[in-house]
């Protein structure tokens, strides 16, 4: 597995994150797929990584130092080093959220619609019916238990 796939998701968005912000300094080419960089977070820390053994890959954060785990100042340096797939990855992103905010619209519309053709009193017993629900569903399953 590659450096990128063996990331948690939270240091992956958190190196996109980084790598977006500018944060990695002195990408420096050490062999042919390994590097070091200095990464700046609240602190500076010293990167390597080695694309061919990932988990060999070093890092001075308190987050990867002595463990074989990929942090965020790894993803970034790999970013930095690979701009198009960051770039590619961070619109995939934005045009996966503008489907899910659109999806949430179209929903919400459809929603109105239905409340707004409901009389009155349909809206009143739906809303009791529901805020029932949620109050049985607040109690424990051993409710009945007597
Ligand atoms: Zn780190």
């Amino acid at each position: 597995m590659g450096l990128i796939d063996l990331a948690s998701s939270n240091s992956f968005w958190r190196g996109i994150d980084y790598y977006q912000s500018k944060k990695v300094k002195n990408v420096k080419k050490t062999s042919d797929l390994e590097f070091d960089s200095i990464v700046s977070g609240t602190e500076e820390y010293m990167v390597h990584i080695d694309l061919n053994h990932p988990r060999k890959s070093t890092c001075t954060c308190p987050f990867a130092e002595g463990r074989r785990v990929i942090c965020k100042h790894m993803v970034a340096t790999y970013f930095t080093i690979y701009p198009e797939e960051a770039e590619r990855i961070i619109k995939e992103q934005e045009e996966y959220e503008e489907e899910q905010e659109r999806i949430f619209d179209e929903h919400l519309n459809e929603v109105r619609e239905y409340v707004d053709s409901l009389t009155e009193d349909e809206v009143r017993a739906m809303l009791i019916n529901k805020l029932m629900d949620e109050w049985y569903d607040d109690d424990d399953d051993d409710y009945y238990g007597w």
